[in-house]
């Protein structure tokens, strides 16, 4: 029997536009976006633009758009992508980098998802004929597959000033950027710093029903505009989708240290059963993994926990993951922990 579902840890893209955000798109002016004549996408792109410490930004359907315009912008057919192998743009985007911009990945192995400046040069092609052209590295913030760990602004400075020194572009998949802002209690300008692009989704743990701002210099936006309009993502009310976007950067970023400290309950909760392995110490935002191993597996837990309305989510058979946002409580992670823990118990 499966119960309906009363906590969702699946993922911070669950979350239901509240009554007040609702209420803000109801009352959004809007226009013509595609005319730049939409005053609220435009207040928002200005918002962005001023958060990221950048010249300009333009409002996209999603995150993954914003990745691939990016690298439409920065690579030519033939380039190579440096990026951690379990990164969004490597794993998860239908390979768009090579089917759209003709760019190839070059992986760096990470399993926490972050590199330093010796990973990256390491990962260089030499300037020959018949080597693809290393022309970008990109860095996901925070590491989502590496557990929603954090770049510190010292390491991204680094980066980004040998990637200059070598002629790359730089790329932030910021998807969740101020979540890394917020739980290191630094300015999201401070990790942006250096950067050539980078965006926030709006559509995770921000709580918005759908869209992320991609940001960089005005010739940068001016570029990603032409291929916003022929991918199909330039739009016409989109105030409606962006008044969403300003209400939650005024209402909903502060709140995300909820989601980063009802993570690392979870993970504290349920730290000393059998078979299970996670590192309380190293949750710092809002995404954990949890391990699994002897009779564990993560279809039998998943299968237990539906019968109790809760949902946690399985990668693989013996890897899970654990989500947090602004629409599960402390009681709600309370109670998936234990509906985990008598899980765990009667399968062991
Ligand atoms: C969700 C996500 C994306 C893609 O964003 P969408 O808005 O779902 O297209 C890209 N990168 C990371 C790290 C993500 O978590």
């Amino acid at each position: 029997m499966t119960a309906a579902i009363e906590v969702d840890l699946v993922s911070d893209t669950t979350t239901r536009p509240s009554a007040a955000m609702l209420a803000r798109m109801a009352s959004a002016p809007v226009g013509d976006e595609q005319k730049g004549e939409d005053p609220t996408t435009l207040a928002l792109n200005e918002e962005v633009a001023g958060l990221l410490d950048m010249e300009a930004a333009v409002f996209l359907p999603s995150g993954t758009m914003c990745n691939q315009i990016s690298f439409l912008v920065h690579c030519r057919p033939g380039d190579e992508i440096i990026a951690a192998e379990n990164a969004h743009v490597v794993a998860s985007e239908g390979a768009g980098a090579a089917a759209l911009a003709g760019a190839q990945m070059r992986p760096i192995s990470t399993p926490s998802g972050l590199f330093g400046v010796c990973d990256m040069v390491a990962a260089l092609r030499s300037p020959r004929m018949r080597s693809p052209r290393s022309s970008v590295v990109s860095v996901e913030q925070t590491t989502n597959r590496g557990g929603g760990l954090v770049w510190s602004a010292e390491t991204l400075g680094e980066l980004t000033e040998a990637a200059r020194d070598w002629g790359l572009a730089t790329h932030m998949d910021g998807a969740r950027l101020l979540n890394a802002a917020v739980a290191a209690g630094k300015p999201a300008r401070a990790f942006t710093r250096g950067f050539d692009s980078a965006w926030i989704d709006l559509s995770k743990g921000l709580g918005c029903p759908v869209g992320a701002v991609l940001a960089g210099s005005k010739d940068f936006i001016e570029a990603a505009w032409v291929w916003k309009h022929r991918l199909g993502g330039a739009m016409r009310q989109s105030g409606v989708l962006a008044a969403a976007g300003l209400y939650a950067l005024e209402h909903n970023v502060e709140r995300l240290a909820e989601d980063h400290a009802n993570a690392k309950l979870f993970a504290e909760l349920v730290a000393g059963l059998p078979h299970v392995t996670v590192y309380p110490r190293e949750v710092v935002t809002n995404i954990l993994f949890l391990e699994l191993d002897g009779p564990l597996t993560s279809g039998e837990i998943v299968a237990a926990l539906a019968a109790e309305g809760v949902r946690i989510g399985a990668e693989s058979d013996r890897r899970m993951r654990v989500v947090t946002h602004l629409d599960v409580s402390e009681a709600g992670v309370r109670k998936a922990a234990e509906a985990f823990t008598r899980a765990v118990t009667a399968l062991v």
